[in-house]
């Protein structure tokens, strides 16, 4: 087997080679901690059957692994610098194909056309922590069919995703990501372990894809508005965050209060004490009673 390329020695080697200086605006911190980067590949379940999507190889200490691990592996990185370097470092496997791109901006429908034969598909990184929401919406979003994702962002991150209704965490991330999926925080991984060390601790939250939605609603547009609107200010009622968003109108209000009492949701609630299925049915009914 190659000699591993996060250790601490073997990465500043690399960095110094290259003449690499990191780049703080992308999210750059390379984990050098073989153990942990096993842990992570140990918690995603890779097997030779597996397609694997990396996002931000680096240096490419996770994606050997992933190589080492899965069928085939494609990872996008947007930092043209570390090209070359991927190129050098990841020689010894020919089931990798790195993309010099955004992740952002490519069709993962597309691009995933590069693995060969059928499999599950997950996506196994070290995110960027300044697009790590960004970038979860882009992949749960996509016209993709990702089974399982195993990713490492701020704990405090993995925390709000995570969290249940009624915790200081919840909020409309928690909902947008559960809703497509089940998540759970597998391990904490202290910020020693990366070059250059980030502030704070770091989470590997791990998100498997639902058969179906969490929950069922008519709309899926009108169940993230409303979402989203139920957080605007916590402090507040529910009622005062949707006559926020939707209107402070007489028509408004009566479409807001016959919805709320159909769903039989009390408005003088906060939003973050709602479950996902008591925010199913204050959506469906919104959509049921709006005005042609
Ligand atoms: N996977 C490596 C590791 O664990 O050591 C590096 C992880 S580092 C936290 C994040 C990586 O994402 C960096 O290599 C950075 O250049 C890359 N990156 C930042 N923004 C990106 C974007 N929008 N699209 C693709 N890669 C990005």
């Amino acid at each position: 087997m190659n000699k591993d390329i996060a250790t601490p020695s073997r990465t500043r080697e690399i960095l110094q080679k290259h003449g690499f200086s990191f780049k703080k605006s992308l999210g750059q911190n390379f984990l050098t901690e073989p153990n942990i980067l096993q842990k992570i590949v140990k918690t995603a379940e890779i097997d030779e059957q597996t397609n694997v999507i990396e996002v931000g190889p680096g240096i490419g200490a996770l994606t050997e692994h992933l190589a080492r691990a899965a069928h085939q592996v494609l990872a996008f990185e947007i930092d043209d610098r570390l090209i070359p370097v991927l190129a050098d470092t990841l020689s010894p496997y020919d089931n990798i194909k790195v993309v010099h791109n955004d992740i952002l901006k490519v069709d993962l429908k597309k691009e995933t056309e590069y693995f060969a034969q059928a499999g599950p598909i997950k996506v196994v990184a070290n995110l960027p922590y300044y697009i790590t929401t960004p970038i979860m919406m882009h992949i749960l979003e996509s016209d993709l069919a990702v089974d399982e994702m195993v990713v490492m962002m701020q704990r405090e991150v993995a925390d709000r995703i995570s969290a249940k209704p009624s915790t200081k965490a919840y909020g409309s991330l928690s909902i947008a990501v559960q809703y497509y999926m089940e998540a759970s925080t597998a391990f904490i991984v202290p910020k020693t372990v990366f070059i250059p060390q980030p502030n704070v601790d770091s989470a590997i939250l791990r998100l498997v894809r639902r058969k179906t939605p969490a929950v069922e609603v008519t709309s899926e547009k009108e169940f993230f508005k409303l979402t989203k609107a139920a957080f605007i200010l916590r402090r507040k009622t529910l009622w005062n965050n949707l006559l926020n968003s939707y209107g402070k109108d007489d028509a408004t209000k009566a479409w807001l209060e016959t919805s709320l009492q159909q769903a039989e949701i009390d408005p003088k609630r906060r939003g973050e004490t709602l479950s996902l299925e008591e925010f199913a049915r204050l959506s469906n009914a919104l959509e049921a009673n709006k005005a042609n």
